[in-house]
């Protein structure tokens, strides 16, 4: 049998990721809403081109906090997923336990500290 980490840790952190997927899929909703190019007169008001570089500029920041959240939210998935199956702190690469400190400092850590290393 796979040594596991007690369920009642185990439930912490998987609420904690849950709400935390929340917030973070929540986040994304505010950023697609406030990226101007997703705003259907975006097209139409190219006239100035003052405009443009700054919708541009508003764009990309926005496209880099959206990757970013994304990425989060995979980490995320891949962590709840985990925890489903019951393979939670195992690493993906050896299978050994993963460390608990490296764990409570990187909740969402799949490698143990050897394998990371690599
Ligand atoms: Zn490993």
């Amino acid at each position: 049998m796979t040594p596991n980490y007690p369920k009642k840790i185990l439930v912490g952190i998987e609420d904690y990721f849950k709400k935390e997927k929340e917030r973070l899929v929540k986040r994304l909703a505010q950023i697609d809403e406030s990226d101007p190019f997703l705003d259907p007169d975006h097209a139409n008001d190219n006239a100035d081109i003052g405009i443009d570089v700054r919708e541009e500029m508003a764009h990309q920041h926005y496209e880099a906090n959206r990757n970013q959240l994304k990425k989060r939210l995979a980490e995320i998935d891949e962590v709840l997923e985990r925890i489903d199956k019951g393979n939670y702190g195992v690493c993906k690469e050896c299978g050994k336990m993963i460390d608990t400190d490296r764990l409570s400092s990187n909740p969402l850590a799949t490698l143990c500290i050897d394998c990371a290393k690599k």
